[in-house]
């Protein structure tokens, strides 16, 4: 046990009222000098201290906007580098966990896209012929890699209107880290199945032919979310023979088979906004994150909906859940006497040429 008071180690033994009570007070003694942004996905007891919450797509914008010293990212840390790269050189950017990271951002990592670059110049020129587009979830370097390479950062909300601003370019793209959200977004936009690709980056040329690489219009790296690929369309199947009135809405993250058996697909604010604007009574069976379910479950009860999580067992984002109140009241408490603890900060070359690629998405999707 460490003398200092104001030591991660002694926060860790506070229960959750003691972290409550004494977030609030340096919030409070903080004030406009910080502001605390809070993804869907997070736990409750730190949802509630966020001064705004959304997905990343708005959390990212909100970011830009804010004039706070302190921007306390509750989300994960792709999350933070986003606010990093978008915020004010003076402001400063915390992740109260730096563990909080993001398992299907880490199946890309910048050496693995770089040899699929430089394996897909055996077959043709990919800086004329491919569009790079990352998926928000992925590292500030994957960032850049597409910020250099005439890419773009798509998020789920806007991936549509990503991928088309994309093949006006040039006619291919590659996609990663989301297998699924690719497959979903280009099956939407009405491309054949033959034409989207898996690149398995484990396997010379991605496990693919020259012939499959000329062909295709969407090449998707092999990457999924952990929470997502476990639902399953057996899974509505069940749920519909007992409620057959139910409605069913997933995200993209989810698998294509689940996708196709849903009533609508969208973003974490789609899912929010639909639920929301649903008739009173609606049952509902959601295809995402715990925490943003049981949340809809809790907002619409005195409507008469209900929201039902998708899988029978229980599977909450693993890193989303690592922002604690011990966490947060460590890294408020320590904010509030200028100690800067968790500070996310992208190397200046990387966020200038990730900005590029970030720029060129707020541009398609303002
Ligand atoms: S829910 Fe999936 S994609 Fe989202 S942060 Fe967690 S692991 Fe990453």
């Amino acid at each position: 046990m460490t003398g200092d008071p104001f030591a991660l180690q002694t926060y860790s033994l506070l229960d959750d009222e003691d972290c409550e009570a004494r977030i609030r007070a340096a919030k409070e003694a903080l004030g406009e000098r910080l502001v605390i942004l809070g993804h869907h996905y997070q736990r409750e007891e730190v949802y509630r201290h966020a001064d705004y919450t959304g997905d990343s797509l708005k959390l990212s914008r909100l970011a830009a906007a804010s004039h706070a010293r302190y921007i306390v990212f509750c989300g994960v840390h792709f999350m933070a580098e986003v606010a990093d790269i978008l915020s004010r050189p003076d402001q400063i950017v915390v992740l109260p966990d730096l563990a909080a990271g993001c398992s299907m951002a880490d199946m890309a990592s910048l050496a693995k896209v770089e040899r699929a670059w430089s394996e897909l110049s055996a077959v043709l020129d990919p800086d004329a012929h491919i569009t790079p587009v990352t998926y928000i979830n992925s590292a500030a370097d994957l960032k850049a890699f597409c910020g250099r390479h005439g890419g773009i950062v798509c998020t789920s909300t806007n991936a549509r209107d990503v991928l088309e601003w994309s093949f006006r370019r040039r006619e291919k793209v590659l996609f990663f880290p989301d297998q699924h959200l690719g497959r979903n977004t280009g099956h939407r936009m009405g491309i054949d199945p033959e034409q989207m690709v898996v690149w398995d980056f484990d396997r010379p040329l991605g496990g693919l032919t020259e012939a499959r690489i000329r062909a295709a219009r969407i090449i998707l790296w092999k990457g999924f979310c952990s929470v997502h690929q476990m639902f399953r369309p057996a899974h509505i199947d069940a749920f519909k023979e007992r409620f057959p009135d139910a409605k069913v809405i997933s995200h993209p993250e989810c698998s294509f088979e689940v996708c196709e058996k849903s009533d609508f697909v969208g973003s974490t604010e789609f899912i929010i906004k639909t639920v929301a604007e649903s008739a009173p009574g609606t049952r509902w069976l959601v295809g995402t994150e715990l925490n943003l379910v049981e949340r809809l479950n809790t907002q619409f009860r005195d409507e008469g909906k209900s929201a039902h999580f998708m899988s029978p067992t229980v599977c909450m984002c693993s890193t989303m859940f690592r922002i604690d109140p011990q966490h947060l009241a460590w890294t408020l408490e320590n904010l509030a006497r200028d100690r800067v603890v968790n500070r996310i900060q992208v190397p200046p070359a990387t966020a200038d040429q990730a900005r590029v690629a970030l720029e060129r998405m707020l541009k398609v999707s303002p």
